[in-house]
């Protein structure tokens, strides 16, 4: 099975479908499992996500930062990136819930 390099800190991702444009070759996104190109993951200290996981309340972005910030031992192992997109997301939910 082909593969491709989208993080030199991350394992190569397989190939779902193949395309001339190294833009819009096909894959499962490492993080949450969506369909997308590897034109629209994005990346954050070597962690990839894609549209759908990466902006949204709770996604990479903002799981990398807090994670940075509050547990840097869980951030330089990458822990939480294994734990994945949904385990994140609910983490957030319930940090932000404890806010109010
Ligand atoms: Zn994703």
């Amino acid at each position: 099975m082909k593969k491709v390099l989208i993080s030199l800190s991350q394992p190569p991702v397989p190939v779902v479908m193949d395309a001339d444009d190294p833009m819009d070759v096909l894959i499962q996104c490492p993080y949450c499992g969506t369909l997308t190109t590897v034109g629209n993951t994005r990346m954050i200290s070597g962690f990839v996500g894609c549209d759908h996981c990466y902006f949204v309340p709770g996604g990479l972005l903002e799981t990398t930062l807090f994670v940075r910030e509050h547990e840097y031992e869980n951030y330089r192992e990458g822990r939480f990136y294994k734990d994945g997109f949904f385990t994140n997301k609910r983490k957030a939910e319930i940090r932000n819930d404890s806010k109010d």
